[in-house]
């Protein structure tokens, strides 16, 4: 794709006041103009993931008045806790500029976790309403957690997250991240227990979400790593791995997205680092990337879950030891 095409549709996609960049954030990306986003945006050059300790001391702060902003944040619309009004409150208290709500998008595949077609219209109106009344003291945005298998939203949103939490394999959806032992039993029934071959899939899903969504973030990268702090569910350095990633960022690094740096398997006690692992992260950095912090909030006390710790925008990634 050529500059000017390039630059064309970062024009017709990015919101009213989004400013395109083509400077050291990378020739793929854009910063919008609002502070309080642009103040979540990640920026690496290059280097690699600073480590990212939930134990160290101050780790687990939400930070007063930090000026940090969360824009993946879901509510009990969907598998939050709190209501939109408990969240908006959290984040005042916080002091954060914005907060953006993102609910899971409806999918027919898992209809627990997710927003029903009549709680999402409900969860438009009150987070919209809220918008109002919040009007000046903090930054409400209307965003929504888009399902690569869901329908195209009808409602009109803020931004998009697009994430990949299933893969269909023969008809079936094997969800990537309810539990070890119902991926590992999936990929046994479905790839013959072969991880790289899912794996293959899974990233050919994400390579797609911008296409497929057109959305402005995408979801923890490699959430099929969620079960695998261990290492024992498959290897992050193995060939096939990076070949399937790397083809996935070939695709999405053509697109005006943003990558999260998404610390909700942490809050939740599953990782002790963020999506993307280091590799990945490294890798999405190398190539001129955009990262923008994510807590992936599912309750109000982790609205800002480890974002404190992460590298400020601007500045670089220190070199992993
Ligand atoms: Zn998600
Ligand atoms: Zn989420």
């Amino acid at each position: 794709m050529g500059g000017s095409e390039r630059n064309h549709s970062l024009a017709e996609f990015a919101p009213a006041g989004a400013n395109q960049t083509e400077s050291i954030f990378g020739r793929n990306s854009f910063l919008p103009e609002n502070p309080a986003i642009a103040a979540s945006v990640e920026v690496s050059a290059r280097g690699a993931q600073r480590r990212c300790d939930p134990d160290r001391p101050g780790a687990q702060r939400s930070g007063s008045g930090s000026k940090i902003s969360n824009f993946h944040t879901h509510t009990c619309y969907c598998d939050g806790k709190d209501t939109p009004r408990e969240l908006a409150e959290e984040a005042v208290r916080l002091g954060c500029p914005a907060l953006g709500f993102s609910g899971h998008s409806y999918t027919a595949y898992d209809p627990d976790c997710c927003m029903s077609p009549e709680g999402t219209r409900a969860y438009l109106r009150e987070v919209l309403a809220l918008r109002e009344e919040y009007a000046g003291k903090l930054d409400i945005r209307l965003g929504l957690e888009q399902d690569y298998y869901s329908e195209p939203p009808r409602e009109e949103y803020d931004y998009l997250i697009g994430s990949v939490h299933a893969v269909k394999k023969d008809g079936e959806y094997l969800i990537v991240d309810w539990s070890r032992d119902i991926l590992l039993r999936g990929v046994e029934k479905l790839y013959g227990g072969d991880i790289y071959a899912f794996a293959e899939d899974y990233f050919r899903l994400v390579g797609d979400l911008w296409e497929r969504a057109r959305c402005r973030i995408i979801g923890h990268f490699d959430l099929l790593t969620k079960f695998n702090e261990d290492g024992s569910l498959l290897d992050e350095t193995h060939p096939r791995y990076l070949r399937a990633a790397g083809e996935a960022l070939d695709r999405l690094m053509e697109a005006p997205v943003l990558f999260e740096v998404n610390t909700g398997a942490m809050a939740r006690g599953y990782r002790t680092t963020p999506y993307p692992g280091p590799v990945l992260r490294r890798e999405i950095a190398r190539r001129g990337g955009t990262f923008i912090r994510s807590s992936d909030c599912h309750r109000k006390d982790q609205l800002l879950y480890g974002l404190a710790d992460l590298p400020q925008p601007g500045e670089v990634f220190a070199d992993q030891p």
